[in-house]
């Protein structure tokens, strides 16, 4: 018989190390350093990023002042909690209302897109006393409870999220949004500026008209998603503002911090705030503020929604040279680019041989191009020039 050591309380002696709870599937390659659209990995090979981590960095990696305003917050404050004044907050909220023009609007913080989200719901519900909420068809709004169970993905939706009282319309239908309205048990209606994972479909500026019209006459809360599209990505501070809309409450995450985890709800002045209504312990830090700041003044100093439009429309031109390009979605720097077939090979050729980073989506016919907001037109041609190569290798 084989003796295994044991410990005091008899457990066996094993060597043993902790694993990462394995939930992501992983391209081999190890980041080390980044600047602006560009990664380097271990090895010191370098990336172009079309990616931005998920749409996360809006002003590049490692934008100096950026980098130099978060560590001159930490030498002196990272972290107290809401318990006293901050007036980071409220410079943040003040730069945020004037830059996206929704200055009416309050701003409440968090630490992401799916808690914001949460949190809207959960305003929204609060406000008229309704629990079931109208979402899309191909939505994603987050993990959380709420948020997890207005996406359209029945896979991430656990027994205790299902709960929810959802109903799942197919956009552009403002028909059957009527027909649930006038059921009079809509808390809210939420939709995103243009939808991300899901493929880059969006609602028309008529159905978003129609929406905020409806959501106004049954007592309902239109809650823009911008968690995604918002911060200039599609060429306006928000993407809702392509159609001449007011939402009641929008909500924010992922380029707000750049990186560092940051986001927010804005909310219409018809909400009443009163103490204790929302909370959190890490929103609205001095070190989040610091960033979600710094990453303001540079979207306003180096003018990057101007950028964006100005490479969206380079990039439409560019792209007219690749015909096996079926059709491109989105607006801005929020661009999925869609083959009559599935891209999976032509992504990993991208990043594996031509060392550039796209995105998939639930449509598996698209390419999603979400750059860094200081995207130059040379990376651009770059990428078509990789396509090109990529598409006619495959081929072969
Ligand atoms: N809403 C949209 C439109 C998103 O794209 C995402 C994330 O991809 C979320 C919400 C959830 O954000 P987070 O992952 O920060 O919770």
């Amino acid at each position: 018989m084989k003796l295994i050591p044991t410990t005091s309380n008899n457990q066996p002696k094993t060597k043993k190390k902790m694993n990462l709870f394995d939930v992501y599937p992983l391209y081999d390659i190890t980041p080390v350093k980044a600047l602006d659209c560009t990664i380097t990995d271990k090895n010191g090979v370098e990336y172009l990023d079309l990616y931005s981590g998920h749409g996360v960095i809006s002003i590049g990696h490692t934008q100096p002042d950026y980098v130099a305003k978060l560590k001159n917050q930490l030498d002196n404050l990272g972290f107290y909690s809401n318990a006293i004044q901050n007036p980071l907050q409220v410079e943040l909220a003040e730069k945020l209302g004037k830059l996206s023009g929704c200055e009416e609007y309050s701003l409440f913080l968090c630490s992401s897109g799916a808690e914001a989200n949460e949190n809207a719901l959960k305003l929204a519900s609060f406000h008229n006393g309704k629990s079931r909420v109208i979402a899309f068809d191909n939505s994603f709004h987050g993990r959380t409870s709420a948020a997890v169970a207005v996406t359209d993905n029945k896979k991430i939706v656990a027994p205790i999220n299902a709960q929810q009282v959802v109903t799942f319309l197919p956009l552009n239908n403002l028909d059957l949004v009527e027909t649930e309205l006038k059921k009079g048990d809509v808390t809210a209606v939420i939709i995103e500026g243009i939808q991300g994972v899901g493929g880059l479909d969006e609602g028309t500026a008529e159905f978003f008209q129609g929406l905020e019209k409806l959501c106004a006459q049954y007592e309902a809360v239109l809650i823009l998603d911008e968690v995604q599209s918002g911060y200039g990505r599609s060429g306006k501070f928000f993407a809702f503002q392509h159609h001449n809309i007011k939402p009641d409450v929008i909500t924010l995450a992922k380029g707000m911090g750049n990186g560092f985890p940051i986001g927010g709800i804005l909310i219409s002045p018809k909400f009443t705030a009163s103490h204790g209504l929302l909370g959190t312990t890490f929103g609205g830090s001095h070190l989040s503020c610091a960033a979600g700041i710094a990453v303001l003044d540079v979207i306003e100093k180096q003018k990057l929604i101007d950028n964006v439009n100005d490479v969206y429309a380079y990039f439409l031109e560019a792209i007219k040279q690749v015909p096996e390009v079926v059709k491109v979605k989105g607006k801005g720097l929020m661009l999925g680019v869609e083959f009559d077939f599935e891209v999976g090979p032509l992504r990993k050729k991208l990043i594996v041989e031509k060392l550039i980073f796209t995105g998939s989506a639930n449509n598996k016919k698209l390419l999603r191009i979400l750059p860094p907001l200081t995207i130059k037109k040379e990376a651009i041609d770059t990428f078509i020039v990789a396509l090109k190569e990529s598409l006619a290798e495959l081929k072969a």
